[in-house]
């Protein structure tokens, strides 16, 4: 530990501006003073972190620094910081470097750098390859403001009288010059922000108007992610909703993904808050996570919606439907209802029947469809 320490007797120079910038510094031991020239710009004391921008962008230090009592430095090296950005997020690597560059060109008085040549340095960045994502996100926002993320609703079929027994609500966005986004796309790009939250509200709402003009028999799947379990407020305000359509709760199931399991007790959680409420919760993708068969020890699921992968292979590849076969006779066993997903044949329907599968879901009952056409499909 001692050898990473340098120690500078007061008024001994660190650095000085125009060098090149080899490592940033932490103060473990007394007072540093930030200058240029003769101007001293800040004063940082222990635990403060500076020379970081030379490390960040390789250019020479555009500040000097002094050792304004006696003290102790650790050095930081130039790879621990820039391995750490490399591997960081696009959209933080991009912050990081206007942020510096505007930083600089305060610190250097330089004024040709105004405020419109840094706002077209924003943009430039944002036009980088890596950085659509930061424009795409913007785009997403306005979407949901404007109420452009559709949403459609895939008939879920009971498989013994062959009948539609619910829906599984899914978002749809139509960009106006890139077309459709999958959602595999634009859901995980809100998943990493809290638009989410904003998505998740419009399906709720919508799906609690189409639950109020169906016959009550019917229900809807929705899939939520950890943000919206996690947001108290969320929650709440869907159950005033369905108190005020006049929807009971247990008409609208939940859809949890094995990847959102990391932790056994948060899931647990969210599971027994949902549950508390009224609302069904279903195993989503079941089978292609890693908690695999402890989480239906583990959690109290409602319902078990096989992964599309073993409906696809059943015939394909006899270990599938081995294992097909093993899921359902547990989920029976342990009492959940079961769901099949991708069922494109009617082969597959006849076999998940045998199987004794209670639902099914894929382009063999239908695919996705507007409102108005669940609301005709749906009249008697
Ligand atoms: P998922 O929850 O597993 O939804 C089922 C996906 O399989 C849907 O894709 C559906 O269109 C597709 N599918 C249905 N039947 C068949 C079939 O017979 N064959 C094949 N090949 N595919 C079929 P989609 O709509 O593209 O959604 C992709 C994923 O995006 C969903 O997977 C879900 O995880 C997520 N997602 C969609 N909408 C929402 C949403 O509003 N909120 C959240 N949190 N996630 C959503
Ligand atoms: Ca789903
Ligand atoms: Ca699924």
């Amino acid at each position: 530990m001692g050898s990473h320490l340098r120690f500078y007797e007061a008024g001994e120079v660190i650095f000085h501006q125009g060098e090149t910038s080899d490592c940033a510094y932490v103060i473990e031991h007394g007072k540093v003073d930030i200058f240029i020239e003769d101007e001293s710009l800040d004063t940082l004391v222990v635990g403060d972190l500076f020379g970081e921008m030379g490390v960040l962008d390789q250019k020479p230090r555009s500040t000097s620094a002094r050792a304004l009592t006696q003290v102790a430095l650790l050095k930081v090296k130039t790879n621990q910081i820039t391995e750490r950005l490399q591997g960081s997020d696009p959209i933080v690597k991009a912050l990081v470097r206007v942020l510096l560059k505007r930083f600089r060109s305060l610190l250097s008085n330089d004024t040709s750098l105004d405020s419109d040549v840094l706002f077209s340095e924003v943009e430039s960045v944002i036009e980088d390859a890596g950085l659509t994502k930061i424009k795409l996100e913007s785009e997403l926002r306005t979407a949901i403001g404007n109420q452009q993320i559709e949403t459609v609703y895939q008939p879920i079929n009971d498989i013994a009288t062959g009948d539609i027994a619910g829906f599984e609500a899914l978002s749809r966005w139509e960009h106006p010059d890139k077309g459709v986004i999958s959602p595999f796309e634009f859901i995980t790009l809100a998943e990493e922000t809290d638009l989410i939250v904003d998505v998740g509200r419009l399906v709720f709402e919508r799906a609690c108007q189409v639950l109020s003009r169906l016959p009550e028999h019917y229900f809807i799947n929705i899939n939520v992610s950890p943000k919206q379990l996690d947001n108290d407020l969320f929650l709440q305000h869907v159950v005033n909703l369905m108190k005020q359509n006049g929807v009971a709760p247990s008409r609208l199931k939940l859809e949890i993904t094995e990847t959102m399991v990391v932790d056994f007790e948060q899931a647990n959680e969210w599971i027994h808050k949902c549950k508390a409420l009224g609302f069904p919760i279903c195993a989503d993708d079941f089978g292609t996570g890693h908690s695999g068969m402890q989480q239906l020890v583990e959690l109290d699921f409602d319902v078990l919606k096989v992964d599309q992968v073993f409906i696809r292979n059943m015939f394909e590849n006899k270990k599938y439907a081995t294992v097909l076969q093993s899921i359902a006779r547990i989920g029976t066993d342990l009492g959940m209802k079961l769901v099949a997903e991708g069922v494109e044949e009617k082969e597959q329907y006849q076999s998940l029947k045998l199987l004794g599968f209670d639902y099914g879901q894929g382009y063999y009952f239908g695919r996705p469809m507007s409102e108005s056409d669940v609301l005709k499909l749906t009249e008697k």
